[in-house]
């Protein structure tokens, strides 16, 4: 199968699946997601994103209709069905359903789950990139399906062909429309402290780990748009970029002064991905 839909239960391909209008998700995108990459039929880092998205249930009350190692075991039965090397899987647990009301339904929340091919990005190749406005709210650690914010900020940089918004709130940088961001500066990484403005994303998680096996200095501090201009290199992370280098922000030339630090960061992130085994 070239393509991969479940809900509760059944299977078909992702255009053909069909939910019914009392799931939460579609009247108030009440639920939550999670994403990894695969390959060779690896779901990469699973555990630690089915960890996220358990933790995110219960900060929302929201209960999962099964567990953590029958959700490992689905996603696992279930990748095997695409073909491809490379594939993005998707699944997300919304609350549950119910006529249209805004209190909660009670009960058990329902499971989708999408699995396409797709390769990881070419995380040699540094992208262009805008700086917006973080117009979001004050949850952005919780990896819920309300996402309108960042679908406009992310239109806003295909728009003018970049490939990621780098978002901030009056001058201090938090994160992009679906990745983290961080810099290097005189040998450091600088990256936003996991508070309720970021995502505490698993590949922000890996590099920090990374940089610190590598006796590169970490400092989760706040950092200010004027910092992120005159960083030596930003680095974007996120399951499907892993880490990227930044050659522009609103078509400013940025980074390119610590390619060899960016090198250590990227590439052994890249490698531990080609050379995963287990999840
Ligand atoms: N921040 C946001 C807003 C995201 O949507 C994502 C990924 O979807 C990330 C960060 C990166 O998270 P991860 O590295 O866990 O994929």
């Amino acid at each position: 199968m070239k393509s991969l839909g479940y809900y509760n239960g059944k299977t078909g391909p992702i255009n053909e699946m069909c939910i019914p209008m009392t799931d939460r998700a579609f009247y108030f995108g009440d639920g939550v997601y999670d994403a990894v990459m695969c390959r060779n039929n690896i779901p990469y880092l699973l555990w630690e994103h089915i960890d996220r998205l358990y933790s995110n249930c219960r900060l929302l009350g929201i209960i999962p209709p099964m567990c953590k190692n029958e959700l490992s075991l689905t996603i696992k039965e279930l990748v095997e069905q695409v073909e491809g090397e490379e594939k993005f899987v998707y699944f997300h647990v919304s609350r549950g359903s119910g006529i249209r009301n805004h209190s909660f339904t009670k009960g058990e929340g329902n499971l989708c789950i999408m699995i396409k091919p797709q390769a990881l990005d070419n995380v040699y190749e540094k992208m262009d990139t805008v700086l917006k406005d973080d117009i979001r709210y004050e949850l952005c650690n919780i990896k819920t399906l309300n996402l309108l914010p960042s679908v406009l900020t992310a239109q806003a940089a295909t728009e003018k062909g970049c490939e990621e918004a780098i978002l901030h709130r009056n001058g201090i940088v938090t994160e992009c429309s679906h990745s983290n961001v961080s810099i290097l500066k005189n040998g450091s990484l600088i990256t936003a402290p996991c508070d309720r403005f970021i995502l505490p994303g698993v590949t922000r998680a890996h590099l920090i780990s990374v940089a610190r096996e590598n006796g590169i200095d970490v400092c989760e501090r706040k950092y200010t748009v004027e910092e992120l201009m005159s960083a030596d290199e930003i680095i974007v992370t996120s399951s499907s970029k892993m880490a990227r280098g930044v050659k522009s922000v609103d078509g400013r030339a940025v980074g390119g002064r610590d390619e060899n630090t960016l090198s250590v960061l990227r590439d052994t992130l890249y490698i531990n991905y080609l050379n995963a085994t287990n999840i």
